[in-house]
This record gives structure tokens, sequence and C-alpha cells, in this order.
């Protein structure tokens, strides 16, 4: 009998160029973190909650966040400079953020991959209230999705010089992604 392929588990394809700069984009609660660490080392992530821990303790201390993407954009840089993929596991969501992740990519020379979590708002609200720990500010997380919403107005995104840009857009693309690496031609 043949096998019946089933749509809903069928894998959803992301094929990365090694090495490259994965840059994560989504609100809190979209599920980049599980997202990084499903798929990536934890040598490959830098995450700004991890940087601000280690700066003030409390990974969800906000004023820590400034020394937190110094580190953040200077580990990046050292990471790429030793010719090893990065993934930037952070909201991503303002066209700043993306802009200095890009800037600091940049003389390296290696491909800039976006991944966009663009989750139904519910979901993402849910997800959030619902997280064991730490719990982002709803109004935050709401803020954040209007920041998401403006990224991915028609040619935005595409407009910014990423050379790959990924959309996962249900629970069900999260659960199914692939990631497969490809060594970038010398
Ligand atoms: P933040 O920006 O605040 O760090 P985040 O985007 O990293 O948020 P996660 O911490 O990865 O979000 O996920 C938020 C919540 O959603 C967690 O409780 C996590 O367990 C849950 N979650 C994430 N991805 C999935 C998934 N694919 N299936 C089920 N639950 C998930
Ligand atoms: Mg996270």
């Amino acid at each position: 009998m043949p096998l019946r392929r089933d749509a809903v588990s069928d894998p959803l394809l992301i094929e990365l160029p090694q090495p490259c700069l994965v840059v994560l984009i989504g609100a809190a609660g979209a599920g980049k973190s599980t997202l990084a660490a499903r798929h990536f080392a934890p040598s490959e992530i830098l995450s700004s909650d991890a940087f601000r821990a280690m700066v003030s303790g409390d990974e969800s201390d906000q004023r820590a966040t400034r020394s937190a993407f110094a580190i953040l954009h200077r580990q990046l840089a050292k990471r790429l400079a030793a010719g090893r993929t990065a993934v930037v596991d952070a909201t991503n969501v303002t066209p700043y953020a993306r802009r200095t992740l890009l800037r600091v990519a940049a003389p390296f020379g290696v491909p800039g991959v976006a991944i966009v979590l663009d989750l139904d708002p519910e979901l993402v609200l849910a997800r959030n209230a619902g997280r064991v720990g730490r719990v982002v500010p709803e109004a935050a997380v709401r803020h954040q999705l209007d920041h998401l919403r403006r990224a991915l107005a028609p040619g935005r995104l595409e407009g910014e010089g990423f050379d790959a840009i990924h959309m996962l857009t249900t629970a069900g693309d999260l659960d199914r992604l692939v990631i497969s690496r490809r060594p970038l031609p010398q």
C-alpha cells in the first residue's frame, strides 16, 4: 500500500548556508528560545536574556539591556570572525535591532538569515502568560507584536538586507521545522 503523506506532519525545511547569521524575530512568548534550543547548539546561540542575566543576575532586568546588547554584539563579531554560525535569540522586532545585527555582521561577509515567528497574537500572548518563571507584561508583548506587524508590511523586511527570510506562521510550523545546513561555496 502506498504511504500516505500527511500534510500536517510534512517537514518544513529551512536550509541554512554555513556559516551564517541567523536572526530570530518574534515577540516574547513566540517560541524563539524553544526553537533555538531544538535546532542549534548552545554555543551557537547568543541570547539577550542570557546576557542580561550575566550582567545583572536577572534575565528580565531591563536596566541591563544596554550592557547585554553591547556584549551580544561583541560576541557576535567574534563568532563570525571565527567563521562560526551565530543565532541571535532576541525579539529583534525593531528595524534598529535588525540593522545593528546586520551591520555587525557585514565585515565578515556571512549571509544574514531571518527566521520570523509570526504566530497568531492570541497564541503568543497565551504562551507568554502560561510560562513558568518569567512572564513578560502583556502590554510589552502587544507593543512587540505591533512592531512585528509593521516589519511585515509589504517590502519592509525584504528591503533590510537579509539574504533569506523564512516565515513561520503556525504552531504546526514550529513543530515540523527541520533545519539543514549547507556549506557556503569557498
Ligand atoms: P522571550 O522573547 O520572552 O524570551 P521566546 O520567544 O523565547 O520568548 P519561548 O520561551 O521559547 O519564547 O516560549 C514561550 C512559551 O511557549 C514557553 O512556555 C514554551 O514552552 C512555549 N512554546 C514555545 N514553542 C513551543 C512549541 N513549539 N510548542 C509548544 N509550546 C511552545
Ligand atoms: Mg526567549
